[in-house]
């Protein structure tokens, strides 16, 4: 079994559940005691998040690329990143530490095109959805993106940062986001991507007739395949 080096903390929230999934997977799979092999480096997201937001994508690198020199010295075999957002990133990251990354929107546009999905609805930062780093990953793959409009956004965003990744999850917000979903496939989306990892803490399959592909699932779910040599990367 191959080590997984998580980059976590961006949220806390959404990094356990991470943690909870791979573990399940890899028991799943082998059964009894087994659980993952994984380094986790969990950073301080209040730091993140104000570099985020002054567009300091070189000092947030920073920090993330300290934290995957140190899985990388502990003995993690690949690299994966627990949240959409900072992928934006990801290409430096890979660069500079020589180690192979499972990026989250690779894996998810493999998710959507073995069920045959071509057009998606898009939730997620604004960062996610109206920059180019993380839409352009599924483009090149085949697959129409649908971004909320911005009124939508501005409720998407708001929510993850002063809710979800607050560990808040209100009726309401379960509402918008349910509502912005209804949207999104009212315009075409056959699917609608979760595509910040907290967002399964608030909505999932059982609240929409609309497909949901939740990025921190399929992150996870692929990591561990990959740990268990079950894939190789998308
Ligand atoms: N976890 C979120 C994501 O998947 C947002 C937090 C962040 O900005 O990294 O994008």
């Amino acid at each position: 079994m191959k080590t997984i080096g998580l980059i976590g903390g961006m949220s806390w929230e959404s990094t356990q559940t991470y943690y909870r999934l791979i573990n399940q997977k890899v028991r799943q799979q082998l059964g009894g005691l087994h659980s993952a092999k994984l380094v986790l480096y969990s950073v301080d997201f209040s730091e993140i998040e104000a570099l985020q937001r002054q567009g300091d994508w070189e000092g947030t690198a920073k920090i993330l690329l300290a934290a995957a020199q140190s899985v990388k010295s502990a003995g993690a075999d690949f690299l994966v990143i627990c949240t959409n957002t900072m992928h934006k990133i990801a290409p430096q990251m890979e660069q500079a530490t020589a180690m192979p990354l499972l990026h989250i929107a690779d894996a998810t546009a493999k998710a959507l095109l073995n069920d045959g999905i071509t057009s998606v609805g898009l939730l997620g930062t604004r960062f996610t959805m109206e920059q180019a780093f993380y839409r352009e990953k599924l483009e090149q793959q085949g697959i129409t993106v649908i971004i909320p409009d911005d009124n939508e956004r501005s409720v998407v965003h708001r929510i993850i940062y002063d809710e979800l990744c607050q560990g808040i999850i209100t009726p309401e917000s379960k509402t918008s986001y349910l509502d912005v979903v209804a949207s999104l496939a009212a315009r075409g989306a056959q699917a609608v991507i979760l595509g910040c990892t907290e967002i399964g803490l608030l909505i999932q399959s059982s609240d929409t007739q609309v497909a949901l592909y939740d990025t921190t699932e399929i992150h996870a779910d692929q990591a561990v395949a990959l740990a268990l040599n079950l894939t190789s990367r998308p």
